[in-house]
């Protein structure tokens, strides 16, 4: 996009624009009627005499903008392609005030407006990262010009109005709010609408929940955890950092049509609401937003205190707030987040390290914003987590935190670099850690472990500190060692020659992929669910890996799999491995016919029994039952049960009731009419996306032209029905419905990115990508397509990896089948 900030220009203004604030006035008092708002912001910072630059923003109408007093020309300053409006003849100190209407926006970026059809509420909030800041205010939008922010807002006299200081002012219909501290533009937020809210408070810091009024129950029902959590966590970041937190209150705001997990704005993070459970839940998704919770926290130190001075290293941000949110949750709660983070996170990032688009964890050489949405992946999340684990296992606790201490003190409301944190740890009593550091963090890939009776071996560079351990033939540990690997081979004792299964990362502690001769994969069915838990989360990595590289046949992984599932207790697992095992294994890996059927009918005899074995209303029960709706080939089961009769303990709530309704239409065996009478029960949210993707999924001609059109020609249709319907259109029983669409997918996607937002657009491309096709000529179109020079910078990385996914699948299925 043309309106991209390039790194060369941003290090440009930041050499001439210093001591920045700003003062915005928003008008939302017509939000519910309105499609715009107004806006206005008063821009003050100093400069050099005779110097120029520019300001950010992208309005409906520029009304007026003036500098130092004087009304600027907009023919001649102002350009509506870029969004820019040029300042020159800067003064020492300087006063811009730029007065304009504004779009509310439905893809979730800048201010985004979500009417909730379940009473017709209208809410508002703002996402500014990456680069949306400007569709809200004017501003200078890079993370390393920080600035004070102070905001007043008009709205109704209703609504609740949060942003990132605390509210000093509410006066019916308009509140102001306190200047905040020195901060980055991408985490600036404003949150309005009427929400429900529950308030407390921790060691003298306010805190607040809040969510739409249609969730207000669901909130109410976990508001004491979720505080109680929340504060457990501000003590834990208070002993780590030694710095109280910077940002005076605390709001977590579950906020609908979210397009990430969670955004870290300073005193009042916004999380999707899905979070927040309609229905019933499973521990497995109350660790997830447990670690979401505390990795968001991590951010107010972490990316919000100190910053990183360009996108390159946003590691500096997710890498630490991804391993410290996992860390922190396992050291506070009863959640078992390192058996989350490997059987779902590491997954994720392993995936992603071993595309074609793969970059190192700190420098991802990122020199334009646009392109810095890429980076937001299993690598600068999961891999740069788990090698931060590996950092803590190499430094020592003690050097680990003396040098984020340090680190913050000396970056506190500024900005910092990879080279800054590096000093810290080496002030702090670190040796050799540039070598250590070039070898993990500068260097992209995944290196190979197998361990044989005597000896470890690896392929690739990096040291590793594992636990290698052996196990017999009823999955008991017969011997376990600790290991520092800084070679090609380590000589390791005490294995024994006759064990069954050697693990090469029994604790899974390092980030590689782990390499099982023929022979344990065929036994490994046997005594799989004996292994402990850091053991079966190994072994599920390295079965998923060696099933994408094409070197195990998917039908012994699909045994290995039902084996796993049949006694699991862990619900991450459960749920990991079994939507894996459908999705991946079953749908993609093996082709349609007997093959796919065994593997599904596999999976789901074995959830049925973790199903009957399961407490009653316990999490794994309700893990499980997930699982088997989308395994079982039983579609009288799926009408016994959509008729109400479903096992006890298992309740029969909306979220339940559209899968169960979304395996018979898939088939053929539900229509529209059931589809809308569904939506007429459940008129919220989540059921308007949850028919969207229905209405997706009926398999006839009209019905996929109908979702089609929406998918690449809608302008009008919100992100969260987008991603509905995307999630809906390809499905593995529906090739031939679907065919015709495949070369439209390559031939049509490019002309989307003319109509929607950058994160939209790529998250399109990645869902509505033909994935069903597992075929050569699908991959033919796709080199056709990434060979043209005028394919879209935003479509190039989602279409190389959806490619690179399907490649494997069909390289997969002509060695095996
Ligand atoms: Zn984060």
């Amino acid at each position: 996009m043309a309106m991209s900030l390039l790194r060369e220009e941003a290090a440009t203004r930041a050499a001439v624009v210093s001591a920045v604030s700003y003062e915005i006035d928003l008008d939302l008092l017509a939000a519910a009627e309105s499609d715009q708002f107004g806006s206005v912001t008063t821009v003050r910072f100093a400069s050099h005499a005779g110097a120029s630059t520019f300001l950010q923003l992208r309005p409906a109408t520029l009304t007026s903008a003036t500098l130092n007093g004087n009304a600027l020309d907009l023919d001649k300053v102002w350009d509506a392609a870029s969004g820019r409006i040029a300042l020159a003849g800067l003064r020492e100190h300087n006063t811009v005030v730029v007065r304009a209407a504004m779009a509310y926006s439905h893809d979730g970026e800048g201010l985004h407006k979500h009417v909730d059809p379940a009473d017709g509420n209208t809410y508002l909030y703002a996402t500014s990262a990456l680069a949306a800041a400007p569709r809200w205010f004017a501003c200078f939008d890079q993370p390393d010009i920080k600035a004070e922010i102070t905001l007043t807002v008009a709205a109704p006299a209703d609504w609740t109005v949060i942003a990132n200081g605390p509210a000093t002012e509410m006066a019916p219909g308009r509140c102001s709010f306190a200047p905040t501290p020195p901060m980055s533009t991408y985490v600036a937020t404003v949150v309005a609408g009427p929400y429900h809210s529950v308030h407390g408070s921790h060691q003298n810091i306010p805190l607040g929940l809040h969510v739409r009024a249609s969730l207000a129950d669901a909130l109410d029902r976990d508001a004491e955890e979720l505080l109680a959590f929340t504060g457990a966590c501000l003590d834990q970041f208070h002993r780590m950092f030694g710095i109280q937190y910077p940002w005076g209150e605390y709001h977590q705001v579950f906020c609908p049509d979210f397009n990430w997990g969670a955004m870290e704005n300073p005193g009042c993070v916004t999380f999707r609401d899905s979070m927040i459970f309609r229905g019933r839940s499973t521990t497995a998704e109350r660790t997830s937003r447990a670690g979401t919770i505390a990795h968001e926290m991590a951010h107010m130190w972490f990316g919000n205190l100190a910053t990183f001075a360009w996108w390159d290293d946003l590691w500096l941000n997710e890498s630490f707030a991804e391993y410290l949110g996992h860390r922190v949750t396992q050291a506070v709660s009863e959640y078992d987040a390192w058996t989350e983070f490997g059987a779902v996170r590491k997954a994720w990032g392993y995936a992603a390290d071993r595309r074609p688009t793969t970059h190192p964890i700190a420098g991802n050489g990122i020199d334009d914003v646009a392109n810095a949405l890429d980076a937001f992946d299993g690598i600068s999340y999961a891999k740069g987590a788990a090698v931060l684990k590996q950092l803590v296992a190499y430094l020592g606790e003690d050097v680990f935190l003396r040098g984020l201490r340090a680190y913050f003190a000396a970056h506190e409301y500024g900005n910092a670099t990879f080279a800054d944190l590096i000093a810290a740890w080496t002030a702090a009593g670190a040796t050799e850690l540039d070598e250590w550091a070039s070898a993990w963090l500068r260097t992209s890939g995944v290196d190979t472990l197998a361990l044989s009776c005597g000896v470890l071996t690896r392929v690739g560079s990096r040291p590793h500190a594992v636990t290698v351990a052996a196990y017999d033939a009823r999955g008991a540990e017969l011997g376990r060692g600790r290991l520092r690997v800084s070679g090609p081979t380590t000589a390791v004792a005490g294995m024994p020659a006759d064990a069954s299964l050697l693990l090469p990362d029994a604790d899974d502690d390092t980030w590689a992929k782990l390499a099982l001769p023929p022979a344990t994969w065929e036994d490994l069915p046997a005594f799989v669910a004996a292994l402990p838990a850091p053991a079966r989360v190994g072994v599920s990595n390295a079965l998923r890996l060696a099933v994408a590289d094409a070197e195990l046949d998917p039908m012994i992984a699909a045994e290995i799999v039902e084996a796993l599932l049949r006694s699991e207790p862990d619900e991450a697992v459960i749920t990991a491995v079994g939507t894996w095992a459908l999705d991946a294994l079953a749908n993609r890996f093996l082709p349609p016919g007997a093959s796919r059927e065994s593997a599904c009918g596999r999976v789901a005899a074995s959830v049925r029994e973790l199903l009957s074995d399961a407490e009653p209303g316990s999490g794994r029960q309700l893990a499980a039952a997930r699982v088997l709706i989308g395994a079982t080939d039983d579609l009288d089961e799926v009408r016994t049960w959509l008729g109400g009769a479903v096992p006890e303990g298992v309740e029969l709530d909306a979220d339940l009731r559209w899968a169960l309704l979304g395996r018979l239409v898939a088939r053929g065996q539900a229509d529209a009419a059931q589809v809308d009478a569904l939506a007429v029960e459940d008129q919220s949210a989540q059921g308007a996306d949850h028919a969207a993707r229905l209405r997706a999924l009926i398999p006839t001609p009209e019905a996929k032209s109908a979702a089609w059109h929406t998918l690449i020609f809608d302008r009008a249709a919100s992100n969260y029905e987008l991603y509905a319907t995307a999630a809906g259109f390809w499905h593995p029983s529906q090739t031939e419905l679907t065919a015709p669409y495949v070369g439209r997918y390559f031939a049509e996607i490019n002309s989307t990115v003319a109509i929607r937002g950058d994160w939209v657009v790529k998250r399109l491309a990645a869902q509505s990508y033909p994935w069903t096709h597992v075929e050569q000529q699908t991959l033919d179109l796709a080199a056709a397509l990434l060979s043209t020079s005028d394919l879209a910078d935003v479509l190039r990385n989602p279409i190389i990896d959806a490619t690179d996914d399907l490649r494997r699948a069909v390289a997969s299925r002509s060695v095996f089948s």
